[in-house]
C-alpha cells in the first residue's frame, strides 16, 4: 500500500498512519522487570494494550502511538535528568478532564509517585487540563486534556 509523503496517511489494520504523528516512542530503563510492571499497570489507564514482546523489550499499542521499554546497559551509570539533553516529559492525550481525575485518583491507589495532581494550565493553551506523575526512573509522564487543538 502506498504511503504519502509529508502529508499523507495509510491506513494497515484499521489504523490510519498519518504523516506528522509520532509512530512510537522507546524509553530506556534502569531495571526492565520494574519498569514493565509499572507500564502494564499505567498504560491500560491511559488507553494503551500489551501487544508483543520484542528482544529489546515489552510494547504497549495505542491509537496512534506505540510505547517500548528497552533496557539500559548494566554499566551504564546515568539517572535519568529532564534538564539534561534529552526526553523532558512524555504527555498522553485524555479525552475529557473527568479523564484525567479519574487517573489520578487510579495512580493514587497504586502508589504511583504524583508530581503535580490535576490542575489548569490556561498558560499552555486555553482549557489545558493535566496531571504529572513519574515513572520508576523519575522520568515524568504527563495526561492531559486540552479542548483544542494548535491551528
Ligand atoms: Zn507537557
Amino acid at each position: 500500500m502506498p504511503c504519502g509523503w509529508r502529508t499523507g496517511s495509510a491506513t494497515h489494520g484499521g489504523v490510519t498512519l498519518v504523516a506528522g504523528s509520532i509512530h512510537h516512542i522507546d524509553i530506556t530503563v534502569s531495571d526492565l522487570d520494574r519498569s514493565t510492571g509499572f507500564y502494564d499497570r499505567v498504560l491500560p489507564l491511559l488507553g494503551f494494550r500489551r501487544s508483543q514482546n520484542v528482544p529489546e523489550g515489552p510494547i504497549w499499542a495505542g491509537a496512534h502511538v506505540e510505547l517500548g521499554l528497552a533496557a539500559a546497559r548494566p554499566t551504564s551509570r546515568h539517572v535519568h535528568d529532564r534538564y539534561a539533553p534529552g526526553l523532558h516529559h512524555l504527555a498522553f492525550a485524555a479525552p475529557d478532564r473527568a479523564a484525567v481525575d479519574h487517573v489520578h485518583d487510579r495512580l493514587v491507589r497504586l502508589g504511583i509517585h504524583i508530581l503535580d495532581a490535576p490542575a489548569d494550565y490556561p498558560q499552555y493553551s486555553a482549557g489545558y487540563y493535566a496531571v504529572f506523575f513519574a515513572d520508576p526512573d523519575g522520568i515524568k509522564l504527563e495526561y492531559v486534556f486540552t479542548p483544542h487543538w494548535p491551528t
